[in-house]
């Protein structure tokens, strides 16, 4: 059930989930902090009775379902209690799948400093190298999601 529609420019994940795909990853997931972003399709029917694969991205938060991401909407499910809280969670929604990078760089920043073994928000692995631990994302998976560094 659909609670809140929230406008999203979600282009920046979904071009590197692609990306990804076609470099023979089966099923991107991007995760930052406790949100999982997971690569979807969804097969609708069209009028005439012909099918078509939509593309989303599952959104979890702290263990749970919490939404989806279609097309340039985040459509938050019934995962809050409050408005507020939705709303909020949204916002930072906005910031990771709009800048990618960026929040997998920063978090990689916060883990180093509270644990010391920042990980791959792509893949999960642990990142041992000192630019792979900057960008918060591995080589491999950098190449592989068309994030190559300079
Ligand atoms: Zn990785």
């Amino acid at each position: 059930m659909v609670r809140a529609r929230y406008k999203i420019d979600a282009s920046p994940l979904f071009r590197a989930m692609k990306r990804a795909i076609r470099n023979e990853v089966s099923e991107p997931f991007f995760r930052i902090g406790t949100f999982q972003f997971t690569w979807w399709e969804a097969l609708r029917m069209r009028e005439g009775g012909r099918t078509r694969k939509v593309p989303m991205i599952h959104v979890t938060y702290q263990g749970k379902y919490i939404g989806r991401i279609e097309a340039d909407r985040y459509l938050a499910g019934s995962g809050f209690d409050t408005k507020e809280a939705r709303r909020e969670v949204a916002e930072q929604i906005k910031l990771i799948v709009t800048h990618p990078r960026k929040a997998a760089a920063a978090e990689a920043t916060v883990t180093l400093k509270a644990s010391g073994s920042p990980r791959c928000a792509c893949c999960g692995r642990p990142l041992a190298g000192v630019e792979d631990r900057r960008s918060g994302v591995g080589m491999m998976c950098s190449r592989k999601w068309g994030w190559a560094r300079g």
